[in-house]
């Protein structure tokens, strides 16, 4: 199954990503993930991402789509993966069509998970994560079953840089200039499913599992 998860920054991508990987055994591909992990291991390429990401811009599109094509090349990829956060603009998924086209593949579906703008504020600035596992806790919406605790290995939960207030309201402008072309894009293809993600985290998943048991292979 080869899937794309799209939604501005908030809307629950990463944990939803967190169960389908479970359910459907396909390797989650985050850019944002990739990126974060070159910069706490000090390769040029987070040396390179890191300015970008502090202010809540867009990394360029040659850096990102070379990281991307070099994933999805891997051997793990070839019964399928989930994209997430990628593509993030249009260049990006011309970029992506032809990756695929090289690779043989095609997509399947575009999951598109839709929350209003006034909560996704809230979302981000509540947010805490596991440097070690990736795992993603709010601190009134889901969290830990201790304070402060990874549920899955105990390490200590932190914030995101960019998860501040101040970077917060920047990221969210810049993604949703860049979202409508790439919603439009996928719709024209016919690949796009929009979901409302305003749900419960169970039942936002319920809906992305009705999707993809139609079509597992
Ligand atoms: P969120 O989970 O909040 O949507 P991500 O973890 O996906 O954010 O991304 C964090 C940051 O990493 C972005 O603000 C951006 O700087 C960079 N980034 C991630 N994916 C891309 C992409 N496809 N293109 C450009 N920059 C990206
Ligand atoms: P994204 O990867 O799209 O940026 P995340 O999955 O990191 O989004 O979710 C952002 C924040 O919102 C996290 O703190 C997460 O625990 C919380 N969250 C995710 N889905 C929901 C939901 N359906 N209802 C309430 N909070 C949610």
């Amino acid at each position: 199954m080869n899937l794309i998860l799209m939604g501005l920054p908030g809307a629950g991508k990463g944990t939803q990503a967190e169960k389908i990987v479970a359910k459907y055994g396909i390797p989650h591909i985050s850019t944002g993930d990739m990126f974060r992990a070159a910069i706490k291991n000090g390769t040029e390429l987070g040396l390179r991402a890191k300015a970008f990401m502090d202010e809540g811009n867009l990394v360029p599109d040659e850096v990102t789509i070379g990281i991307v094509r070099e994933r999805l090349s891997k051997d793990d990829c070839e019964n399928g993966f989930l994209l997430d956060g990628f593509p993030r603009t249009t260049a990006q998924a011309s970029a992506l069509e032809d990756i695929l086209a090289d690779l043989g593949r095609q997509l399947d579906h575009v999951l598109y998970v839709e929350v209003p703008k006034e909560d996704l504020f809230k979302r981000l600035t509540g947010r805490w994560i596991c440097p070690d596992c990736g795992a993603t806790y709010h601190e009134l919406y889901n969290p830990p079953k201790v304070a402060g605790k990874c549920d899955k290995d105990g390490s200590e939960l932190i914030q995101r840089e960019d998860d501040k207030p101040e970077t917060v309201g920047k990221r969210l402008e810049v993604n949703m200039e860049q979202t409508q072309p790439l919603v439009d894009f996928y719709e024209d293809k016919g690949y796009l499913r929009s979901l409302n993600g305003n749900k419960d985290i169970n039942e936002v998943f319920e809906d992305i599992d009705g999707i993809l048991k139609g079509s597992n292979q």
